[in-house]
């Protein structure tokens, strides 16, 4: 009987477990998860509480109940892993040893990264949404907030979903339409990218949208420092940026545990796998997923998934005696709020940038487009998360390979006429 160790039982962890369950026999392989709590927290929900309309508690199941029959759950906190022993090490002295090992443990804000983010200020006119208490006391600071100048600022380039906090923009945007005070606000996004977004055609489709809903993108803004006394933000070039009220998004790391684990991975906390195969170089019986990883694909919960599917499709041919030939493409899929009941999804790989077209086929949700039907979407993803993405049942047209039907690949020749055919 060989055991299979998953550190982490949240977004890309939980389907994992429950898909070698059921493609490992009991008497093959031992399956087992760490997680440090039993809290699992729909991450992407967070965005909603701000605005009042989600709760924390509704965003929150045990994540012992999401684990199919036959997968062991552990609690405890990670201390170290030993690649040479094949050995975890938890806090509180208990040992897992594996044959199969599988990082899934995300990544924490680091707001001390930024220079006075965490001082005075914080938490009373500078919030974030990226985690539950500071998205709970933003909800009460922005219901406040009648006039002055809103700043919604990215802290730096580590890749946390790069959407939501421009959907916390467009909410935003309209909840204050909504509330009468639009004119008397001020909005300014900050970017340390060159646009509102990673690849050129979204990005352009973006920044028309932010600028028809009168939002100011200032973008190669890397911050610098945060006062939150002054109401400041001042870039690495000298630019200052004032503000009334601001929503960041800190600086995000791996865990504490990665880099008190030789060669598990870097300073920062993230596991540099092969972007492909998900194994860590070295060590074939290591693979990593999600967040944690330190590759080029942006920390989603849908990259997440598709890396999942990749994992165990190379676990199980591990367990046959078969090379793992399983390839993760780079696939990203996600809904983007616009507020006013729309939103736009995107869908992409590593060689294909977001097109508009239709997914997942010539027939499907509109992409790169707003729409009313990509809204009821993105709100039926949270259904989905509990009742089919963490069971790991597979759902016809969301798999790891990007579909290529239904995108305009001819404007991958042509960009300049996306403009054109929105
Ligand atoms: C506000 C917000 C909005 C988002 N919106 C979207 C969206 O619209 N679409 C989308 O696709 N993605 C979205 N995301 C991103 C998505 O939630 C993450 O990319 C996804 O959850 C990552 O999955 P993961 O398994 O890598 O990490 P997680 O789901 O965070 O799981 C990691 C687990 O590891 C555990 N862990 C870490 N360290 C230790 C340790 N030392 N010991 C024990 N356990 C440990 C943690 O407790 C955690 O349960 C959003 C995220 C946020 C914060």
């Amino acid at each position: 009987m060989r055991r299979i160790v998953i550190l982490g039982t949240g977004t890309g962890g939980t389907p994992v477990a429950n898909r070698l369950r059921r493609a490992l026999a009991p008497d093959d392989a031992s399956i087992v998860c760490v997680d440090r709590d039993d809290d699992h927290l729909y991450q992407p929900g967070l965005l909603y509480v701000p605005f009042g309309r989600r709760t924390l508690p509704s965003l929150t199941r045990s994540r012992r109940a999401q684990l199919h029959h036959g997968v062991d759950f552990v609690q405890g906190e990670v201390d170290a892993v030993d690649l040479g022993a094949r050995a975890v090490r938890l806090a509180d002295g208990r040992s897992l040893d594996y044959d199969y090992l599988v990082v899934a443990a995300g990544a924490t804000l680091a707001p001390d990264a930024t220079e006075g983010l965490t001082g005075p200020g914080w938490m009373e006119r500078v919030f974030t949404f990226y985690s539950p208490a500071g998205a709970a006391a933003l909800g009460e600071a922005l219901g406040r907030f009648t006039s002055g100048r809103l700043v919604v600022a990215v802290l730096d380039t580590s890749r946390a979903c790069p959407v939501a906090p421009l959907e916390f923009t467009f909410l935003a945007e309209d909840a204050l339409t909504r509330r009468g005070v639009r004119d008397h606000v001020e909005i300014t996004y900050l970017t340390p990218l060159a646009g509102a977004f990673t690849q050129p055609l979204a990005a352009r489709r973006l920044a028309s949208l932010l600028a028809e809903r009168g939002v100011d993108l200032v973008s190669f803004f890397a911050a610098a420092s945060v006062d939150g006394a002054a109401g400041r933000i001042t870039g690495d070039d000298g630019r200052r940026v004032d503000f009334d009220l601001a929503v960041v998004v800190p600086a995000h790391r791996g865990p504490a545990f990665v880099p008190r684990s030789p060669g598990l991975g870097d300073a920062r906390g993230f596991v540099p796998v092969d972007e492909r195969t998900l194994q860590l170089p070295g060590h074939p019986e290591v693979f990593a997923l999600g967040d944690v990883t330190g590759r080029s694909t942006s920390r989603v919960g849908s990259v997440a998934h598709f890396e999942g599917e990749v994992v165990v499709a190379n676990l199980v041919a591990a367990f046959d005696g078969r090379p793992p030939l399983a390839r993760f493409d780079g696939h990203t899929n996600c809904f983007l709020e616009l507020g006013r009941h729309e939103a736009l999804l995107i869908d992409f790989n590593r060689d294909v940038e977001p097109l508009p077209g239709h997914y997942p086929g010539p027939v499907g949700l509109p992409l790169l487009a707003p729409s009313r039907l990509d809204h009821l979407g993105k709100r039926a993803v949270e259904s989905l998360y509990w009742h089919a993405l963490l069971p790991g049942r597979s759902i016809p047209g969301v798999a790891s390979p990007m579909p290529r039907r239904g995108k305009r690949l001819s404007l991958l020749e042509h960009p300049a006429s996306v403009g054109a055919a929105r």
